[in-house]
């Protein structure tokens, strides 16, 4: 593995197991050279994101619920104490109310879910821009996780989809805004894995299998595959690259129509 990320401090936000999506992109970050801190939802989660941080040698892990601002500021205050500056903010963390991730958009939405969905899926990330801004050094990197949904209908998806549309619209807005400090945000749309969060999603076994059939690579993608596109992407390699979404998903987003079998 080449060490295109030495030097290189990353914050990764949402590892709940060794299945996360931010699992993988920290265990690839370390192996491309990056020192890692972590941050976890809550104390049931500490002693298993400090068994994975030890792993991946690093001793830092901060409670961060990205629902309290105040959380937040918190979590940054004691990352301050053993990081004066850092460089690459991994964003994997989403969330809706499971009932909102099941029959049509229409009838299961309520006020309440909407707007959680928005808070911790969409709100956090801006949120966390704003308290990493000057935090980051230049050539730094904020990096998020995006699903298909945002764009296209996904059965189940409903409003998860709206908060991923508008977490890609903050990518832009956000790319724009701290560009000229020299600092990129981009999002990986990744295609379905099996982790915590997508379980909670209607039929998600189907998606994969489907997956599985139709994408022109004929497979699901992994969370490492996942990672190596994230440590590219937060790396100097991709330091032409801001307000992207770029597609981890084996190709799906291409087909328009499933090769037909006879
Ligand atoms: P996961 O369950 O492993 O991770 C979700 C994380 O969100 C958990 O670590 C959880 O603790 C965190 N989280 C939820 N609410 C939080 C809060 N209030 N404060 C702090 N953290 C909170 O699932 P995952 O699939 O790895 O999800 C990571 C990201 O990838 C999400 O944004 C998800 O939408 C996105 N994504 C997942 C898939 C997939 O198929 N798994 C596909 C595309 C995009």
């Amino acid at each position: 593995m080449s060490n295109f990320l030495a030097g290189k401090r990353a914050l990764i936000l949402g590892v709940a197991s060794n299945r996360s999506i931010a699992y993988g992109i920290a265990k690839c970050m370390h192996e491309h050279g990056a020192e890692l801190a972590f941050t976890y939802q809550g104390d049931k989660l500490k002693p298993r994101v400090e068994k994975f941080a030890g792993q991946l040698n690093s001793s830092l892990c901060f409670p961060c619920d990205v629902s309290d601002d105040a959380n937040i500021e918190q979590m940054f205050t004691e990352l301050d104490k053993h990081w004066d500056k850092f460089d690459i903010l991994v964003h994997a963390i989403a969330y809706a109310p499971g009932d909102m991730l099941e029959g049509d958009f229409l009838t299961n939405m309520n006020k309440n879910g909407f707007l959680q969905a928005q808070d911790i899926s969409v709100y956090s990330f801006a949120s966390l821009a704003k308290h990493a801004q000057p935090r980051l050094n230049p050539k730094g990197s904020l990096l998020t996780l995006s699903y298909l949904g945002a764009e296209r209908v996904v059965p189940n998806y409903n409003v998860m989809g709206v908060a991923k549309a508008g977490l890609e619209a903050s990518v832009r807005y956000l790319a724009s805004d701290l560009g000229p400090s020299d600092i990129r945000v981009n999002a990986i749309s990744a295609g379905p894995i099996k982790t915590l969060a997508a379980s909670g999603i209607r039929d998600f076994k189907k998606n994969l299998k489907l997956n599985e059939q139709v994408t022109p690579l004929r497979k699901t993608v992994s969370i490492e595959e996942v990672g190596h596109s994230a440590s590219f992407l937060c790396s100097d390699l991709a330091s032409g690259i801001t307000g992207e979404i770029l597609y981890v998903d084996a190709g799906y987003h291409i087909v328009g129509l499933p090769a037909l079998s006879e």
